[in-house]
């Protein structure tokens, strides 16, 4: 580690043991770390063209999954639901974190169900859930291990329509409710951890464009030119940076204590900005 990460990981434990309202942002470098792949990353969009003769983007659009039901699974089923991922350890630093009462949300694109195998609660899952598998016909509700083993196009067993994943794709819009609350709590958020990607990402930009706070904290393995957006930056994997800045004997919060440090949660003219999604 060098000396300038040394002496931000010393700042970003001191602020977090002085927070109470911290919110996380979970970026892709979470999967990865918990051994997912990266299927945007310039090696596995070079591969997936190869292979499919179509970029991850058009395999994973709304459109596709209409016109292209069985390749659009073929592929689904394939690279994205193949394996069962296990939380990498940072998840276990998070659930401390919650623990001591100082988070008030988690925020995350990832729909590969970490955060709640983890046992992390208040998750805000801007993508949706590979779990959530539906009928869009009747309703009825299918987990991923029957969509992972259906031969072909995955059908409800009550009215033989095809399922429906439970994760946004290409072309779809997150959900207003969702974008607000994620919008909101980090606005008042007294710190922000954004964990495992940088500040170009979509999530990070429309999320915290209303915070105005000095405490925006990036840890990441990869450098980026926006890197300088954050206020303080520490590269390096999550799972090796989360213990030294979360100390083993936080302080805990009491939801009492917590609600008299919110008075009122101030309503200023912050709310007057708008949030442009473009997703
Ligand atoms: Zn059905």
């Amino acid at each position: 580690m060098d000396e300038q990460n040394g002496k931000t990981i010393e700042k970003v434990k001191e602020m977090i043991e002085r927070s109470e309202d911290i919110v996380v942002l979970l970026g892709i470098g979470t999967v990865i770390e918990s051994g997912g792949e990266n299927i945007w990353s310039s090696r596995e969009c070079y591969r997936i063209e190869e292979k499919y003769h179509k970029s991850p983007d058009e395999m994973m659009s709304v459109e596709y999954y209409s016109a292209r039901r069985d390749k659009f699974f073929e592929f689904y089923k394939n690279e994205i639901i193949s394996s069962c991922l296990t939380p990498a350890p940072l998840y276990k630093d998070l659930k401390r974190l919650q623990q001591s009462g100082k988070v008030r949300k988690f925020i995350t694109q990832n729909y590969f169900d970490l955060e709640e195998r983890a046992g992390l609660e208040d998750v805000i899952e801007l993508h949706g859930n590979i779990k959530y598998n539906a009928c869009p016909h009747c309703g009825k509700k299918f987990n991923v291990e029957y969509v992972r083993n259906a031969k072909g196009v995955p059908v409800c067993d009550e009215c033989n329509s095809a399922i429906r994943p439970g994760i946004l794709l290409f072309g779809e819009k997150i959900l207003n409710g969702l974008m607000t609350e994620a919008v909101n709590a980090c606005e008042s958020a007294d710190l922000i951890l954004v964990l495992g990607t940088n500040m170009y990402d979509n999530m990070v930009k429309f999320c915290t464009g209303n915070y105005e706070g000095e405490r925006l904290v990036l840890i990441t393995k990869e450098e980026h030119y926006t890197d300088r957006y954050a206020d303080f930056v520490i590269h390096d994997t999550v799972t090796n940076v989360l213990p030294k800045v979360i100390s083993d004997d936080l302080p805990k919060i009491t939801p009492k204590a917590k609600a008299e440090s919110e008075p009122g949660k101030e309503k200023n003219e912050k709310q007057n900005k708008t949030v442009t999604v473009k997703k």
